[in-house]
C-alpha cells in the first residue's frame, strides 16, 4: 500500500473513532432541557426540582447572631398564632420535600454562615447555614480541614448534622462524632446548648433528627490538620472486592479517604468495580479549588 493511502486510512479511522463519543455528547446536549426551572412566586422547590410546593412565606434569616434569635422568636410566635407550620432549609439537597411544608413558613438558613476557629483546641464554631465549601476555604488559611463530611461540599452544616451524613473518611463514623456541641432554638423560642454533657437527649435527637426538634444555630465542630493526599484507583472484578479492600485499604495506614463504584452501564452491568482511594503523601498541599455552588433558587 502506498504511503499516502496509509495516511488517509489512518485519518479516517481516527475520525470514525472520535465521531462516536462526539455524536453521543451532541445528542445528549440536544435533548437536554433547560436545567434551571423558574419557580413561580409563592412557591418553592428543593434541589430535585420535583417538589414544587406552595408556601405561605419564605424567610431569609439574618447573618447576625443576635438578630437571628430575635427574628426566629418572632416567626415562631407568629406561626403559632396563625396555626402555620415551619420548615427549615439548608442547601435543600435532601430531595423528598424534607425542607418544605405545604402552605407553611420556610426558613432559608443559608445566610447564617459566620465562622470562628479556636486554633488551640482545633474547634470551629460555625453558623448552621454555612456550606462545607465555605468551611474548607476558611480552614485552609489555618492549615486545617474538616474531619468528617459527605462526598460533596455543597451541603449546609445544619442539613448535614440533621441527616447525620457519612463520608469517604476511612473507618470513621458519621458526622455526629465530630460535633462537640450546638445551640438550638426550641419551638418555644428558648435557645439551649446541647452537647454530650448538657441537654444530652436533645443532642442525640437533633443529630439525625431532620429539623423536627428545633432550629440548629451555631455548631462547634472538631477540625483536623490539612494533609496532602494522592488519588489512586484500581479496576477489579467485584468477586475480588473484599480481598482487594483488605490489601489496599485496611492494611494500608496511609489511606485517608476511600469509596467504591460498581459498573452500572448496560454493557457488563455489575461486572466491574473500582476501588478509589486517597493516600497521604509528603509534599505541598495544593491550593483548594472549589467551584462556587449553584444555590437553589426560591
Ligand atoms: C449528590 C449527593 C451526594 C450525597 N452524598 C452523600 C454522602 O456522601 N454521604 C451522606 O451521608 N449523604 C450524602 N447525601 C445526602 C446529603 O447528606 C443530605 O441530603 C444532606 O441533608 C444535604 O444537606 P443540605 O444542606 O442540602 O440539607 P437540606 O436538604 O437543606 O436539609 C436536610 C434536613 O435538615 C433539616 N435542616 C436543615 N438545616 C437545619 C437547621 N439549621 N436546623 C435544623 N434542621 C435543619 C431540614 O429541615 C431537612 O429535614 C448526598 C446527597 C446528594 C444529592
Amino acid at each position: 500500500m502506498k504511503k499516502k493511502h496509509f495516511w488517509i486510512i489512518g485519518l479516517l479511522t481516527i475520525i470514525i473513532f472520535l465521531s462516536i463519543p462526539t455524536f453521543h455528547i451532541l445528542k445528549i446536549k440536544w435533548n437536554e432541557k433547560n436545567l434551571i426551572i423558574d419557580i413561580p412566586k409563592g412557591f418553592t422547590d428543593d434541589a430535585s426540582q420535583l417538589n414544587l410546593t406552595k408556601v405561605d412565606t419564605i424567610i431569609q434569616v439574618p447573618t447576625d447572631k443576635k438578630e437571628i434569635e430575635i427574628q426566629l422568636k418572632y416567626v415562631l410566635k407568629y406561626a403559632k398564632e396563625n396555626n402555620l407550620k415551619i420548615s427549615i432549609a439548608g442547601a435543600k439537597h435532601s430531595m423528598g420535600g424534607h425542607t418544605i411544608y405545604p402552605n407553611g413558613i420556610l426558613l432559608n438558613m443559608l445566610p447564617y454562615n459566620q465562622m470562628e476557629l479556636d486554633t488551640t483546641n482545633n474547634i470551629l464554631t460555625i453558623g448552621s447555614g454555612a456550606l462545607w465549601e465555605d468551611a474548607l476555604n476558611y480552614l485552609e488559611k489555618y492549615g486545617k480541614s474538616i474531619a468528617i463530611m459527605q462526598a460533596f461540599s455543597s451541603f449546609s452544616i445544619g442539613g448535614s448534622i440533621s441527616v447525620n451524613g457519612h463520608g469517604w473518611q476511612k473507618n470513621l463514623p458519621p458526622i455526629a462524632a465530630t460535633v462537640v456541641s450546638f445551640t438550638l432554638m426550641k419551638a418555644n423560642g428558648e435557645v439551649v446548648n446541647c452537647s454530650r454533657q448538657e441537654n444530652h437527649e436533645l443532642f442525640k435527637l437533633v443529630i439525625g433528627g431532620y429539623g423536627l426538634f428545633g432550629v440548629i444555630l451555631d455548631v462547634k465542630l472538631k477540625v483536623v490538620e490539612n494533609e496532602a493526599l494522592q488519588y489512586k484507583y484500581i479496576r477489579l472484578n467485584p468477586d475480588n472486592y473484599v480481598n482487594h479492600y483488605k490489601k489496599y485499604i485496611s492494611q494500608n495506614p496511609n489511606v485517608n479517604l476511600v469509596f467504591g463504584r460498581l459498573r452500572i452501564s448496560d454493557k457488563h452491568f455489575l461486572e466491574e468495580a473500582t476501588l478509589n482511594f486517597f493516600e497521604k503523601v509528603n509534599g505541598t498541599i495544593p491550593t483548594l479549588q472549589t467551584k462556587k455552588t449553584l444555590k437553589c433558587k426560591d
